[in-house]
């Protein structure tokens, strides 16, 4: 059976990700609303009671405002790291808390779901523990990292082996400096532990690309402080000074901030 994602939302106004097979999947945090979840999944014929687990990244607001409720409403696991349950568990931006659909998992550590395993890695952000995930299906490697301020060799080790890489590029420098955001902010969104910007998901992709990566979604793009046509030219023109071509040697796409994307099948 082949592999299908779907984003439903991915930027700081709401994060959540849909990865699975014909039969069953897993959502990957739930930063928007329940009847969101269920609309966009049945807009692309997925059953809502398909869905057999749903990981944490972080305990931000943006990620995981509806995971209690997918947890103990409708009893599906909710599996992250002890530090981020219990930062979820302190967030009330979360309405519901999680006891019972609690499932811990641990750092470099996989755990087997059916067919899938999924291996969560450390990634250096700024909220309470913050991981990426390896995700193996089938022979192939779908890779997801969002919210991460840069990427140390741990992280681009894993990263380096994906055929299907979720990546962020969360805002452009110069429209960042120029921008609303009190200095503050700008600092924390910059900072080492905060967000990936164009150009450093640019510069990361054109250095460890090899042919095995077939496919690139950038996501978490900033409302404020970038548009999605610059993420993708920017990141296109670092590509192409390393003679990588998108559409050819891999394809590049935009994840829209509120709206589903289309059902991908790999
Ligand atoms: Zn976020
Ligand atoms: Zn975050």
């Amino acid at each position: 059976m082949g592999l299908r994602f779907l984003s439903l939302a991915s930027g700081s106004s709401g994060n959540c990700y849909y990865l699975g097979n014909k039969e069953y999947g897993i959502l990957i945090d739930a930063g928007i609303g329940v009847r969101t979840i269920k609309k966009a999944l049945k807009d692309k014929d997925i059953p809502f009671e398909s869905i057999v687990a749903l990981f944490i990244t972080h305990d931000h607001a943006d990620h995981i405002k509806s995971a209690g409720v997918l947890g103990e409403k409708y009893y599906i696991p909710v599996y992250s790291t002890e530090e981020i349950h219990v930062g979820m568990n302190k967030n009330y931006s979360m309405t519901e808390k999680i006891y019972q659909s609690k499932r811990l998992i641990t750092k470099n550590e996989a755990v087997e779901l059916r067919d899938f395993r999924i291996t969560p890695f450390e990634v250096p952000h700024d909220g309470t523990d913050n991981v990426g995930y390896f995700i193996q299906y089938n022979g192939q490697n779908f890779v997801f990292a969002t919210d991460l301020g840069h990427i140390p060799t741990d992280v681009a080790m894993y990263l380096s082996q994906a055929n299907y890489l979720v990546l962020e590029a969360n805002y452009d420098t110069e429209m960042l400096k120029n921008g609303r955001y009190s200095p503050f902010l700008k600092q924390r969104v910059a900072s080492n532990n905060g967000h990936m910007s164009n150009h450093d998901t640019a510069d990361f992709l054109a250095t460890v690309y090899d042919e095995k990566l077939k496919y690139v979604f950038l996501c978490h793009l900033s409302q404020d402080n970038n548009h999605p046509e610059l993420a993708y030219k920017t990141i296109e023109y670092r590509l192409n000074q390393n003679n990588i071509k998108v559409g050819k040697d891999l394809q590049l796409t935009v994840l829209k901030r509120t709206t589903p994307s289309e059902l991908y099948e790999f």
